[in-house]
């Protein structure tokens, strides 16, 4: 199959992980912007910010105070999204119009945030691989702790970096909701990778990405354990998708300090590219997948752990791709393609370079991969 065609001609792509399809729109490309832009990032943080809620040893707006911590640091959200102790809300089932119309659930949970590090101004581009290592440690203690110790089903990891997301706060941190439920997104994507498994006796993404592995045309950093690739059905313009090689479930599987180390460089290249292209700091929402916590034999036999990098920008560090229009009320769609997005993001170095914001310039040839 040639699919260099797809350059120049309007197309759909299929998305097999999440069952949607993608509008490409390659030819529009050129086409001039007049529309928002955003403010560039200027990094002029302080490493530390009294008046930050999430600096060592301040006050939050819950009254609590931060210790004075030097690592990671892990708390309940004073404002969580869902409640762990409340009345049970469980509807007795009916075939009536209003039962069968206005549906709802309680929702049983708890959300924490995790501070990456006592630096107010270090983002992941910015920390050394043993800083992020200590980091993935922190999420497999919290997915043990809340597996072992709560009735919960689904841990969502996520990270929103910069004011583009909607980020509260600039200190560099993820948040971890854990539900009774298992959400929209990876109860679809896991609906569809049972379904590849019952019909093809194989791993969804582990064929994928044997696939990627093979064409090479999408990859945007690889090391002997991980794969970072703009994926085919790719939505945001510079979106990547992050796959283990080793068809792992969950995040506990990364047993050995070697294991950690892998994913977090994988996660500083990814991250340093970003920030490289627009020479920026490249805002995203950032998600692991993985098994629930809670689950069948075979919802967590079709799982394989990958993170989910979602950014928005388009074009430069000030222009941002907006979910208007037609992709609200028809679908999805995009102009570059996602093998122009890998070309560009492979080609920056996984070094940062320094600029108006306070970094050295350290450019390198890409590696060839
Ligand atoms: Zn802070
Ligand atoms: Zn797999
Ligand atoms: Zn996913």
């Amino acid at each position: 199959m040639d699919e260099s065609v797809l350059d120049d001609i309007s197309h759909r792509r299929y998305n097999p992980l999440r069952g949607n399809w993608i509008l490409v729109s390659p030819h529009r490309t050129k086409r001039p912007w007049l529309g928002q832009q955003e403010t560039p990032g200027k990094n002029v943080l302080p490493e530390y910010d009294p008046e930050c809620y999430l600096c060592p040893g301040n006050k939050r707006s819950g009254g609590a105070q931060n210790p004075d911590f030097k690592s990671t640091f892990t708390f309940v959200n004073d404002f969580s999204a869902v409640k762990e102790e409340q009345a049970d809300y469980d509807p007795p089932q009916s075939d009536d119009k209003t039962s069968l119309l206005l549906k709802a659930e309680g929702v049983k949970g708890k959300c924490y945030v995790v501070c990456f590090s006592p630096a107010h101004n270090k983002t992941l581009a910015d920390m050394p691989i043993a800083d992020i290592s200590t980091i993935i440690s922190t999420w497999q203690v919290l997915y043990r702790d809340v597996q072992l110790n709560t009735p919960f089903r689904s841990i969502q990891i996520f990270e929103n970096k910069g004011a583009a997301m909607g980020c509260s706060n600039p200190h560099p941190h993820c948040q971890a909701w854990t539900t009774s439920h298992l959400p929209e997104e990876p109860a679809a994507e896991l609906k569809n990778m049972i379904e590849y498994q019952r019909a093809h006796g194989s791993c969804m993404l582990c064929d994928y990405l044997a696939v990627e592995l093979e064409k090479r045309e999408r990859i945007v950093a690889e090391n002997e354990a991980w794969v970072a690739l703009c994926p085919w059905w790719a939505f945001w313009p510079f979106e990547t998708l992050v796959l283990s090689k080793r068809c792992i479930k969950n995040i506990l599987e990364l047993e050995s300090d070697r294991d950690r180390e892998l994913f977090a460089e994988i996660i500083s290249n990814v991250t340093t590219k970003y920030d490289n292209l627009f020479e920026t700091q490249f805002p995203y929402s950032m998600g692991i997948h993985q098994a629930p916590l809670k689950g069948t034999e075979e919802e967590h036999a079709a799982n394989h752990v990958h993170l989910h990098f979602l950014p928005p920008l388009l074009r430069s560090a000030t222009v941002k791709k907006f979910q208007v229009g037609y992709e609200l009320l028809a679908e999805p769609q995009r102009d570059i393609t996602p093998e122009q997005a890998a070309r560009r993001l492979q080609s920056q170095s996984t070094e940062l370079y320094e600029e108006s914001w306070g970094r050295l310039l350290k450019l390198e040839p890409a590696r060839d991969i």
